[in-house]
């Protein structure tokens, strides 16, 4: 679903990504751990279209990222084109960022109704759908104020999944909640993975990581410093960057 082949990434003088090689298989969970500042959320930003590449390749679903190769040579994506990959993605950042004059169901079926021209009724009844799955069938109608922050979270999983993305991208969706609302979003995180969905998890939950990650890399200073089973890599780190951080999160 998603392959990464030499990816680099600098802004001005300073390289944040410096050579990033990953394969994140279909259906699985991918987790990305690593200290902060290591490159992981540019390289997610990457996946989606926030940020641009510098060199290598990055394919999604077998889809080169933003650009056209054509003779050997590569060609900018027009910002339909980009459009019409991003639709692809879902993305769920550390803070919710839901419109605040919305409720609930109206920040879900906004894209759907915008984007994709879904009539509002159908996108309403889709949307009811999504926050019954992710256990908000009664705040279908709050304003995201009178929301608690895992609330909002699972809310804006709902609106990510409301695009029928076959990828999602997670960016420390727990690390600004309260500690006793962190499960909740890790559970319905859980129920996604179980139904098959193909996710790339940045976090600092290493539980969630060894429990549902099928894959797992420890990123570092811009480059892949060690990677494989969650259970392996977590439970017996090789490399003394990995061991150091394991140290202080563990
Ligand atoms: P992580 O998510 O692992 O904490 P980031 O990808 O956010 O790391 O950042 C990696 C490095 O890139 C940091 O040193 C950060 O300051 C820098 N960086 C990120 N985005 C920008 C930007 N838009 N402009 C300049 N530097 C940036
Ligand atoms: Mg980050």
């Amino acid at each position: 679903m998603v392959k990464s082949e030499a990816v680099h990434k600098s802004f001005g003088h300073v390289e944040v990504l410096k050579g990033i090689d990953l394969e994140v298989k279909t259906g699985e969970v991918f987790c990305i751990v690593g200290p902060s500042g290591s490159g992981k959320s540019t390289f997610l930003r990457c996946i989606n279209h926030l940020e641009k590449i510098n060199a290598g390749r990055l394919y999604v679903d077998g889809t080169l990222v933003g650009y056209r190769e054509k003779g050997g040579r590569l060609y900018e994506l027009r910002d339909r084109e980009v459009a019409a990959q991003r639709r692809d993605i879902g993305m769920v950042f550390q803070r919710f960022n839901l419109f605040p004059h919305m409720t609930a169901v109206e920040n879900v079926m906004e894209a759907p109704v915008q984007v994709k021209r879904t009539p509002r009724s159908e996108a309403r009844r889709r949307a009811t759908e999504l926050l019954d799955r992710v256990g908000l069938a009664d705040k279908v109608d709050s304003y995201p104020a009178q929301l608690s922050g895992g609330q909002q979270q699972r809310v804006a999983i709902a609106r990510a999944l409301a695009m029928d993305p076959k990828l999602m991208l997670f960016d420390e969706p727990t690390s600004a909640l309260d500690p006793e609302l962190v499960g909740e979003v890790l559970d319905v995180m859980k129920a996604l993975a179980r139904d098959g969905m193909t996710m790339v998890v940045v976090t600092h939950e290493m539980g969630f990581a060894r429990e549902v990650g099928d894959s797992l890399v420890f990123m570092d200073g811009g480059v892949v410093v060690e990677s494989g089973d969650p259970k392996d890599v977590l439970g017996n780190p090789q490399h003394e960057r990995t061991k150091s951080f394991l140290s202080k999160v563990l």
